[in-house]
């Protein structure tokens, strides 16, 4: 059990394909593998993360959805992964519905930071992987966060719509949640071979200096055959890239979080 309470971070990026889900789960894992005990709660109706962690969306009982909806304790829906001290949340489609229960709710925004709340001291990380949209679900993400980690894919547009994003960041910290800062940004889909993605690593890093992780993660098949097997990249190719990429990323992370 962890000592003090986790930090939340709550990884968001309302393009949808920018590498939320990919990065939640192995950053997720990388950290675990690395002694954290680290929750992953999949706050996207697709539920890629949910997926890619092993879950049977046709055996899920309690999700996301109850967790917010019906205020049924997190406890009861939290599912253990193939990496021991990795954790989810898992989500189903029926999450997409949430989006409009919420609106006549009570406290609609922050039912996630409320259902957190009696767990946060046993882990050291939860992750929150964000939807692809600036609505109620993520507007819960960023209210129970203590900070933000932006994936950036380094392609054409990677910056449109970042400062959409920064603005409702700006607008959750100063009426829900006054502790929220975006911690990092990440770089993903890296492709050596082409002189955009090196552009967009220099166009990124300009604009938010060493706020930009260190590590850029590649593009690579790899990351993106993982998920099908219901496994992180550490467990589905250890020595590839993609793995030697988010590892030093989670190391990176921890050494930003003082942990060693
Ligand atoms: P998001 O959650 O932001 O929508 P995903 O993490 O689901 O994005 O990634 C979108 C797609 O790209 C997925 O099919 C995923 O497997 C693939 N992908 C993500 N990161 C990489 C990478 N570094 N290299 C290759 N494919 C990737
Ligand atoms: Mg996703």
């Amino acid at each position: 059990m962890a000592e003090v309470d986790a930090t939340i971070v709550a990884i968001a990026n309302q393009k949808g394909g920018v590498g939320k889900s990919t990065t939640a789960i192995n950053l997720g894992a990388g950290l675990a593998l690395q002694g954290d005990k680290v929750l992953i709660v999949d706050l996207d109706p697709q539920g890629n993360t949910s997926s890619g962690l092993g879950i049977d969306r046709s055996t899920i009982e309690l999700s996301t959805y109850e967790v917010l909806i019906d205020e049924v304790q997190i406890d009861d829906a939290i599912e253990p992964t193939s990496v021991g001290d990795l954790h989810v949340v898992p989500a189903t489609i029926e999450l997409a519905g949430a989006e409009i229960e919420l609106v006549s709710m009570f406290s609609r925004e922050m039912r996630l930071a409320a259902a957190l709340k009696p767990i946060t001291d046993e882990y050291d990380f939860v992750l929150i992987d964000c939807p692809p949209s600036l609505g109620l679900l993520t507007v819960n993400g960023l209210a129970a966060a203590n900070e933000v980690a932006i994936p950036i894919q380094c392609e054409y547009y990677a910056l449109e719509g970042v400062s959409q994003l920064m603005r409702n960041v700006q607008l959750v910290k100063q009426s829900l949640n006054p502790q929220l800062e975006v911690e990092g940004v990440i770089l993903t889909m890296f492709d050596g071979r082409t002189t955009l993605s090196a552009d967009v690593v220099e166009q990124v890093r300009e604009h938010f200096g060493e706020t930009t992780y260190k590590t850029v993660i590649p593009r690579t098949v790899r990351l993106s055959e993982a998920p099908s097997y219901g496994e992180p990249i550490e467990a589905y190719d250890p020595m590839s890239r993609g793995a030697i990429a988010y590892r030093e990323l989670a190391r990176e992370f921890r050494r930003r979080h003082g942990r060693t």
